[in-house]
């Protein structure tokens, strides 16, 4: 393509905190609708909101751990508009000075070589209520509002410009996920909303200072869908561009069904919220010693994790690198090894059929219902010879979906593993009777006619029989 493609990303994040941004709700959204409301989320006249310490310290975190300036002197700000999720009128942001300032995250560029993606602006502001639509279309439905959400703590995480394709975007976000996650700021579970995105993309000749016109892509539901949407409006641009005619300035949404981004409105230019600060509200004043400490406090993140893993348990660092990706599965990892302490076997488990069932059901390790304490259970079975790893691969996949425990699995499905010498010798002298000229090709010497063998007596035990004492009382009839 003869344009340079440049993409900008805002990510709102909602922060782990007990309680709302500037009430004492509980911050849990997922619940019967407007539950969790009182007079300050919803907007009555008279009710004051007041900062939650925690939300601020998490945002703090969040800052130090994008390599952020924090202003030491901040405060919020009223941004106005109209909308029925917004009871107030206005939402309560930090517009004119953000908390943190020029900060970056390193992602890995198109060539594979290390890039530092800018980041603009990190700042504080509360979440809106959710509009929800009854069947009927726009003329015949309803719609209802559920205030649950609203004045939920939430991040604000401006990239600059410096992303070149949507492969690095997608980095981008993966890696702003990981630091959030390590750093104890949000679970940024994309599908359930604490973790949302809207991208600005433009198009330019190579060499050019000035920016293009860029449109604002919105409703992106996963990682897929954000890479996908902005493929989508990079060649849609390019086309427009190609034909000599102008991208016009507006916000689209994908449409995840039909695989495409819709026009939604012309985009509102930033003076129409008339912000201003917010006078109920007292303004944030941190000391530089607060800050330091909370830089010194941030706890160990994706990186230094992975070189603890090579130095602590000697994994590969393929491994140590795939384990450590997601907070959730390195902390899956470790939660095993207190119990069984094979780490190159563990890790093998973890990054292969386990990450493999996470990934079909789209979960994360800690939503599995699959726990470290199962997985332990499945590799002593293994360890104890119960179960050949084979059969132990089709546990997991059972105790995965069912629920159940492995060793359950196990009784329920007769996969123990048949270690009975006098049960295998019948099978092997059948097998021996009903292979001759197998048998005689390894007495010929032809090696891999054990192999052959071998196999048979797996199959006639449907896998259970264990491979090792297979192979060995084998070797000892042909050559009795
Ligand atoms: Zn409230």
């Amino acid at each position: 393509m003869k344009y340079e493609v440049v993409i900008g990303l805002e990510v709102h994040v909602e922060m782990l905190t007990g309680s709302k941004l500037f009430c004492s709700c509980p911050n849990r959204f997922v619940a019967e609708p407007n539950v969790n409301t009182c007079p300050v989320c919803l907007g009555f006249p008279g009710a004051l909101p007041q900062l939650n310490r925690e939300a601020l310290q998490q945002a703090l975190r969040a800052a130090v751990a994008l390599n952020c300036k924090v202003a030491l002197y901040s405060y919020f700000d009223r941004k106005n508009y109209f909308y029925p999720d917004m009871p107030k009128g206005y939402q309560i942001s930090q517009h004119y000075i953000p908390l943190g300032s020029n900060g970056f995250l390193d992602i890995e560029d198109e060539k594979g070589e290390l890039k530092q993606v800018g980041i603009g602006r990190v700042h504080i502001e509360e979440d809106a209520g959710k509009l929800l639509h009854e069947a009927g279309g726009a003329s015949g439905g309803s719609s209802m509002v559920d205030y649950n959400r609203a004045g939920g703590p939430l991040i604000e995480i401006v990239s600059e410009p410096d992303l070149r394709s949507s492969g690095e975007a997608r980095r981008y976000l993966e890696k702003l996920k990981s630091i959030m996650q390590y750093a104890g700021v949000s679970d940024c579970k994309m599908e359930e909303g604490s973790l949302r995105c809207d991208a600005n993309v433009s198009l330019r000749i190579p060499g050019d200072q000035s920016f293009g016109i860029k449109t604002e892509l919105k409703n992106m539901n996963s990682f897929r869908a954000v890479e996908k949407s902005l493929d989508h409006d990079i060649k849609r641009q390019a086309r427009i561009l190609d034909s000599g005619e102008k991208v016009v300035t507006q916000t689209l949404r994908w449409d995840e069904d039909r695989q495409e981004t819709i026009v939604m409105r012309g985009k509102l230019e930033a003076g129409d919220y008339r912000c201003f600060a917010d006078p109920e509200l007292a303004p944030i004043e941190l000391t530089a010693e607060e800050v330091e400490l909370a830089r010194q406090n941030l706890p160990e993140m994706a990186a230094e994790r992975a070189r603890r893993f090579v130095e602590q348990y000697g994994l590969p660092e393929y491994d140590a690198g795939v384990l450590t990706a997601s907070r959730c599965l390195a902390d899956y990892f470790e939660s095993c090894l207190e119990h069984f302490n094979k780490p190159k076997e563990v890790s093998n488990w973890v990054m292969g059929e386990f990450s493999a069932h996470l990934n079909n059901a789209g979960l994360e390790a800690d939503q599995a219902s699959f726990t470290p304490e199962d997985m332990v259970e499945l590799l002593k079975m293994i360890d104890e010879q119960v179960i050949s790893g084979k059969i132990a691969k089709e546990v997991l996949e059972k105790a995965f979906v069912s629920g159940k425990k492995p060793r359950l699995v196990v009784e329920e499905e007769g996969l123990l593993q048949i270690s009975d010498q006098s049960e295998l010798e019948a099978i092997i002298d059948r097998v021996i009777s009903e292979n001759p000229d197998t048998v005689e090709s390894y007495r010929g010497g032809k090696g891999k006619a054990l192999g052959h063998l071998v196999g048979q007596v797996m199959k006639a035990t449907r896998g259970k029989a264990n491979p090792q004492l297979v192979n060995e009382l084998l070797v000892k009839k042909i050559n009795s």
